[in-house]
């Protein structure tokens, strides 16, 4: 399955929300959300006549796009929230969140999931001093996330570097500023995860 490669900016406009999928634009006022609200291609009454399923179908693609996942991968996380003890929203988020790529942008290493995933996809990280260059890794309490060796030395890592020294982390991750690693210290509780889901729509679509 192909994944989206179009405008952005478009998906926010479509869900109505900013799902900050562009970097530090998204926190200005060049943010295209900000500049023009509405769904595009579509008339705004017309966006508004939602039902119950069209609440819980644009929850779901909210959060899919937010953390970057393919529908067949989202369905699966999905399964496996059910399968954990607990409340099978709160654990879908706390996979979500897990996700290696995910780990890396809340890190303070990226400005983006996107800027993430890629610098994941070309093996720039470790995980627990090993070469991994999947995304969709999920890590658990005690994985640790470092930048490869070496790879201090190119300008866009050193800007990375420079912008993880100010990022606010969540309180799941440690990470060492100057070593540019992290450790995650434990699952991501649902008031670690500032976004305001509302994972229980979710929940009742795939109930269906
Ligand atoms: Fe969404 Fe605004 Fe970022 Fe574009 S700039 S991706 S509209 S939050």
């Amino acid at each position: 399955m192909a994944r989206y490669t179009g405008p952005s900016c478009r998906l926010c406009r479509r869900e109505g929300r900013k799902l900050f999928l562009k970097g530090d634009r998204c926190v200005s006022d060049k943010c295209a959300l900000a500049r023009r609200s509405g769904a595009p291609g579509h008339h705004e009454a017309a966006h508004k006549k939602t039902g119950e399923y069209g609440r819980q179908l644009r929850e779901k693609q909210t959060a899919r796009r937010y953390y970057g996942v393919l529908e067949k991968q989202f369905k699966k996380y999905y399964e496996m929230a059910e399968n954990m003890p607990g409340i099978t929203g709160e654990n879908l988020l706390s996979i979500l969140e897990t996700r290696f790529d995910n780990v890396v942008y809340r890190m303070g290493m990226a400005s983006s999931r996107k800027e993430a995933r890629q610098l994941v996809l070309h093996a720039h990280f470790r995980l627990n001093g090993k070469k991994a260059n999947v995304p969709s890794i999920l890590l658990k309490p005690g994985d640790v996330v470092s930048l490869k060796e070496g790879d201090r030395d190119s300008v866009k890592i050193k800007e990375l570097v420079e912008r993880m020294q100010t990022a606010v982390v969540p309180s799941w991750l440690e990470v060492d500023k100057e070593n540019v690693s992290a450790k995650v210290l434990s699952v991501p509780a649902r008031e670690d995860i500032d976004f305001d889901f509302n994972e229980q729509l979710i929940v009742e679509l795939y109930s269906k």
